[in-house]
């Protein structure tokens, strides 16, 4: 899309972790008047609702979907409703209806109405046959997840549409997101939000995945740059079109505890580890290779794990004094 027209953006998926904050600079940035945020659920919380217009959306209706983008003349849709990794692993089957049912009824809309979309992949794209240290941009990709089957048909998906029907479908590959406004939706590696919540409140926290397990990680505003940045991207400079490999920085639970233990000395953390998520996550990245973006559309994180963790415990701090954490 030119920088001439103003983008007008439709957001699916709105008031989860990414979408109720991605919206929020997607408003910033594009104006309140361009930005339509919706979701499957209501805005009781009211999250994005009094910030930009907000409609009820099943993306699984794609004649729902078509009827929005027309009434809003929207050009770009940022399609984040998906079901997480340990959410698809308990429902496999509702895994694969929504996040590939979803996906095609976007880019089908899409296509019709002349948008261009943003796909969120994942490390979860990755499986245990994968080099698991320096992952490539362009690798082995045989995930044993449910929700990794999905984010590799979908990476592919977006390519097919982008070279058979010119759509611009562009995309990154998420590390897990640490944020302090809304709780992860049932991933793999929750524990890298929870433990900041327990620290702060309890001093202590029970990790369930087990020590050592390393994975990348990245801040939320981070990924709001990176969304954003490969959306706004020049095309002529693209070699890879979705899926991206971004990261910010890699770290294990006790790396993690022991930066929190700085800001907080009498923090403590033990492990339970739940089988389940381990398997899953121990399939994934080490930490990944994200040179492709880099080059192709300067991708710089600017959180790092000390910058991090003195960003989250001031904030949740700070919301813990005014009795406001949950
Ligand atoms: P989330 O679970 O917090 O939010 C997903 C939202 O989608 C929820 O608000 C839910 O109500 C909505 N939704 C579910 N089914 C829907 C449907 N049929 N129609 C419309 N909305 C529906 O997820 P998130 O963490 O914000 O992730 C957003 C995207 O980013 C997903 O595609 C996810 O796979 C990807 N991603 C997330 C992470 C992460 O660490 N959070 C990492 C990698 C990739």
């Amino acid at each position: 899309m030119g920088t001439q027209t103003a983008r007008r953006v439709l957001v699916t998926g709105a008031l989860g972790q990414i979408g109720s904050e991605l919206t929020l600079s997607l408003k910033d940035r594009y104006g309140a008047d361009n930005v339509i945020a919706t979701d499957i659920q209501p805005d009781t919380k009211k999250k994005v609702s009094g910030d930009v217009p907000f409609a009820l959306l099943d993306v699984l209706k794609l004649e729902m979907v078509e009827e929005i983008i027309q009434k809003y003349r929207i050009n770009t849709i940022y399609h984040l409703a998906a079901l997480l990794s340990a959410v698809a692993e308990r429902k496999p089957r509702e895994g694969w209806d929504i996040n590939m049912g979803g996906l095609l009824n976007v880019l089908d809309a899409a296509r019709a109405n002349k948008c261009s979309v943003f796909f969120p992949s994942s490390i979860g794209a990755f499986g245990p046959s994968t080099p698991q240290d320096g992952t490539p941009q362009d690798t082995v990709q045989r995930p044993e997840s449910m929700y990794g089957v999905t984010k590799v048909a979908g990476e592919l998906l977006c390519d097919y549409y982008c070279k058979r029907f010119g759509l611009d479908a562009r995309g990154v590959r998420f590390p897990v997101i640490i944020s302090n406004g809304t709780l992860p939706g049932g991933g793999t590696t929750d524990y890298a939000v929870e433990i900041f919540y327990e620290a702060i409140k309890k001093r202590r926290y029970t990790c369930f995945l087990k020590e050592g397990t390393s994975l990348d990680m990245m801040y939320m505003p981070d990924a709001i740059k990176a969304s954003v940045g490969v959306m706004e991207a020049d095309p002529e400079r693209l070699k890879h079109r979705n899926s991206f490999n971004v990261t910010a920085m890699h770290f294990t639970p006790e790396m993690l505890a022991a930066e929190i233990k700085k800001h907080l000395p009498d923090f403590t953390m033990d492990y339970r580890v739940d089988p389940m998520r381990q398997r899953i996550a121990d399939s994934w990245p080490n930490y990944m290779d994200d040179g492709a973006a880099r080059e192709e559309w300067d991708w710089r994180p600017d959180f790092d794990l000390a910058a991090m963790t003195a960003d989250m415990i001031a904030v949740l701090g700070k919301r813990h004094e005014q009795g406001l954490l949950v």
